[in-house]
């Protein structure tokens, strides 16, 4: 484990750079119990830059394995009102939330997955209305990451648990540029640079993408009013705040019925606690017509059977080839850095704050606007060193955004 000093530098960045907590402000932090002495470190940052409250909300891995095993089966569909409840009150108060994403990858391995997908599915659906606090970014939210055990034994195999935690550390210091001289001011400017990369986007107002890669070809039409959007976010109440960390994507959404051809997944999904691999998706008019994977299919099938709009893409994200993640030559097997190594999908609901004026639409007409609906909204990796992309200009120009793997576009 890092020294305390270091520590809570890391700890900095994320109550500073990420949520930017406000003085008065109260803050929610939810971590597994394995996280507990670097929360305590969270906790005290917190205060330090003025918040009011900071309350925790503890997880357990293995007791949710243990129920999502021993629950009767008609349990698995109950979800309580209270923690959405809680939600809202937490909301009233313009809390700030920071979410702590450090699963076992395949946590859920022996736990039929039909009962995962429906539990899932359950939990999706009661928490949509709270969710849209997030997705709409009305208030302050960052999800973040510290080694567990389980975890970094997946990313360095063969290793005890110290030496893997140790080693998953020294990775999430690299790629969170805490070995920069000056790790805020290298968050600054590389927020700066993404922010620029997506006005440029912006300004080409490209119609349609199309992607080209190991058994990927792949036609994305672009809705009229979409944006690309990075690192850089503002709640209601106007404070900035960036929901991931590390961020190296710029992202926009689809139109929900413009997806048309194959696409194929580079890197295993860690997904409700069970991998799945090779995916391979084939598209019509915006609809997942055909789905196969290497392994986890179950999985896969769930997830796509979710609801309607689990057939459709929501969010289209570009990232280098050539960035601090993917240069580790590793697997994270945890999307939160995964997808930032990778150009990525997502299955699942776009992000209104994607379309111009989205925030301010009703949901039929975030739809009307080519948006998609679903009561999910997961990322899978299709980046690679051997994706290209173009862009298509309203006038049918086409212009290259990609080649091997990265921006071949000038910013
Ligand atoms: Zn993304
Ligand atoms: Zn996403």
């Amino acid at each position: 484990m890092p020294d305390q000093k270091h520590l809570e530098h890391y700890a900095d960045i994320l109550i500073r750079v990420g949520l930017n907590v406000q003085p008065g402000q109260p803050v929610a932090i939810s971590a597994p119990l394995e996280a507990a002495e670097f929360v305590r470190i969270l906790s005290a940052r917190a205060y330090l830059v003025g918040a009011r409250h900071v309350e925790i909300d503890w997880d357990d891995p293995q007791c949710d394995r243990i129920g999502a095993m021993m629950m009767p089966d008609d349990a698995l569909e109950e979800v309580p009102a209270w923690p959405i409840l809680r939600i809202d009150e937490q909301y009233e108060k313009n809390t700030a939330f920071l979410t702590i994403h450090a699963a076992d990858p395949e946590l859920m391995k022996d736990v039929p997955p039909e009962r995962l997908a429906k539990r899932a599915k359950a939990m999706g659906i009661a928490f949509e209305r709270v969710q849209r606090y997030f997705m709409e970014e009305r208030i302050s939210w960052l999800v973040c990451s510290i080694p567990t055990a389980a975890w970094a034994q997946t990313v360095f195999p063969g290793i005890g648990a110290d030496e893997a935690v140790a080693k998953l550390w020294e990775a999430i210091f690299d790629v969170m540029r805490m070995n920069e001289p000056d790790p805020t001011l290298a968050w600054q400017q590389h927020i700066a640079r993404l922010d620029e990369r997506a006005r440029n986007l912006n300004h080409r107002h490209f119609r349609a993408l199309h992607y080209r890669g190991p058994g990927t070809d792949l036609r994305v039409l672009l809705p009229a009013r979409h944006l690309w959007v990075a690192a850089q976010s503002q709640n209601d109440k106007g404070d900035g705040f960036t929901a991931n960390l590390p961020t190296e994507e710029v992202f926009t959404l689809p139109q929900q019925d413009g997806v048309d051809g194959t696409l194929t997944s580079t890197m295993p999904l860690a997904y409700n606690g069970q991998l799945i691999e090779g995916i391979s998706l084939r598209f019509e008019r915006g609809k997942i017509v055909d789905y196969t994977s290497s392994t986890g299919y179950e999985t896969l099938k769930g997830l796509i059977e979710t609801d309607e709009g689990s057939h459709s893409l929501g969010e289209i994200a570009l990232v280098p080839h050539d960035s601090p993640i993917s240069n580790r030559r590793h697997l994270f097997y945890n999307t939160l850095f995964d997808e930032n190594a990778s150009c990525h999908v997502a299955i699942g609901k776009a992000y209104p704050f994607c379309l111009d004026g989205g925030k301010a639409m009703s949901e039929e007409e975030q739809i009307a606007a080519g948006a998609n609906h679903s009561i999910t909204h997961v990322d899978f990796m299709i980046g690679s060193a051997d994706l290209e992309i173009d862009g298509e200009l309203a006038d049918g120009t086409v212009v290259p955004v990609f080649r091997k793997g990265n921006w071949a576009l000038e910013s």
